[in-house]
C-alpha cells in the first residue's frame, strides 16, 4: 500500500505542484475522472505513471456534461475508497475541486465542440460534449500536465479532445488507453454497480454486438445495414430496454459508413432498466 496521494482542491495550489514538478524537470500525467474508481481508471493512472514521473488524478463530478433529465444527482461519490485505490497505485496528487471551485458565480464561457461531437452521443445528449470539452480545458489550464490519459471506452470523447487540443493550440499530448473489461466482456463503468445481476446479463449483450460487428466486416460483410440489423438483434434478443444507436464509423470523423471498410469503429450505446450503457469496438 503507497502513502496515501495528497487531496488538493484548490485550483491555484494545484497548479503550483504541477509549476514546481515541471521547475524541478519532472514530467507530470494527468487522469481526469469523475470517480468512483474502476480498473479502467486505474489503467489510465498506470500508463501514467509508466510515462510520466508525476501523476496528478481529478476526480469532479462535473454538472455541465449531464443532461437535466441525467443521473447527476445520484452519480456515485466514493472519495475515500477512491484513494485508498490511488494510493495503492502510487499515485502523487489528487485534485478533486468543488463545483464553485471550477465554476464560480458568473462563470459563463463554454467549448464549442469540434465536429466529432454531433452525431452518436451528441445526438442523445445535446449538452453533453460542450460541458465535456469545457471541464477538460479548464483542468487543462488548471493542472498544465505534459501527457493527459483518456479511455478508449469513451471513443468520441477521445476524439473531441483531441480535436479541440489540435484546434486550440493546447500544450498537452493526449494518451488514449485500451478499454478495460471483466472477463466476460462487459467493459468496466461507474454505472455498473447499479445493474442487478438479471441486467447486468442483459448488458453483456452490448460487447457481444460489437463483436459480432467486428466478424462480420472481418469476413467481408459488405452493407453496412446489414451489420447494423445483426447488432441490433443481439441486443433486443437479450432484452436491452432501449437502444439509442448502433453505428459503424469512421475512426477519425466518426461519419457513418455505409459500406464496412477497416479501420473502422462500432460503437453502441443502450438502456438496461433506468441505466444508460456506452461501448465500442476498434476494427483494424
Ligand atoms: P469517467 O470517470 O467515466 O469520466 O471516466 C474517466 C476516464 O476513464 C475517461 O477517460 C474514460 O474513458 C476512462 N474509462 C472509463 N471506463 C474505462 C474502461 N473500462 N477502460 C478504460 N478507460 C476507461
Amino acid at each position: 500500500m503507497g502513502n496515501r496521494p495528497r487531496l488538493v482542491t484548490s485550483g491555484i495550489e494545484i497548479r503550483r505542484a504541477v509549476q514546481s514538478a515541471h521547475a524541478a524537470g519532472k514530467k507530470v500525467g494527468l487522469v481526469p475522472t469523475m470517480g468512483a474508481l474502476h480498473e479502467g481508471h486505474l489503467s489510465l493512472v498506470d500508463a501514467s505513471r509508466a510515462q510520466c514521473d508525476v501523476t496528478v488524478v481529478t476526480i469532479f463530478v462535473n454538472p455541465a456534461q449531464f443532461e437535466p433529465t441525467e443521473d447527476f444527482e445520484e452519480y456515485p461519490h466514493s472519495m475515500e475508497a477512491d484513494l485508498a485505490a490511488l494510493a495503492a497505485r502510487g499515485v502523487d496528487l489528487v485534485f478533486a475541486p468543488t463545483r464553485e471551485e471550477i465554476y464560480p458565480p458568473g462563470h459563463s464561457t463554454y467549448i464549442e465542440p469540434p465536429q466529432a461531437a454531433e452525431p452518436l452521443e451528441g445526438a442523445c445528449r445535446p449538452g453533453h460534449f460542450r460541458g465535456v470539452t469545457t471541464v477538460v480545458l479548464k483542468l487543462f489550464n488548471l493542472v498544465p500536465a505534459d501527457f493527459a490519459f483518456f479511455g478508449q471506452k469513451d471513443y468520441q470523447q477521445s476524439v473531441v479532445i483531441r480535436r479541440m487540443v489540435e484546434d486550440l493550440n493546447v500544450p498537452i499530448r493526449i494518451r488514449v488507453c485500451p478499454t478495460v473489461r471483466e472477463p466476460d466482456g462487459l467493459a468496466l463503468s461507474s454505472r455498473n454497480r447499479y445493474l442487478n445481476p438479471e441486467q447486468r446479463k442483459r448488458a453483456l449483450s452490448l460487447s457481444r454486438s460489437l463483436k459480432l460487428a467486428a466478424k462480420l466486416v472481418e469476413h467481408g460483410e459488405q452493407d453496412a445495414a446489414a451489420i447494423l440489423d445483426a447488432m441490433r438483434n443481439v441486443m433486443t434478443d437479450a432484452g436491452v430496454d432501449e437502444i439509442d444507436y448502433v453505428a459503424l464509423v469512421d475512426p477519425e470523423t466518426l461519419a457513418s459508413l455505409p459500406a464496412p471498410r477497416r479501420p473502422a469503429v462500432a460503437l453502441v450505446a443502450a438502456r438496461v432498466g433506468q441505466t444508460r450503457l456506452i461501448d465500442n469496438w476498434q476494427i483494424e
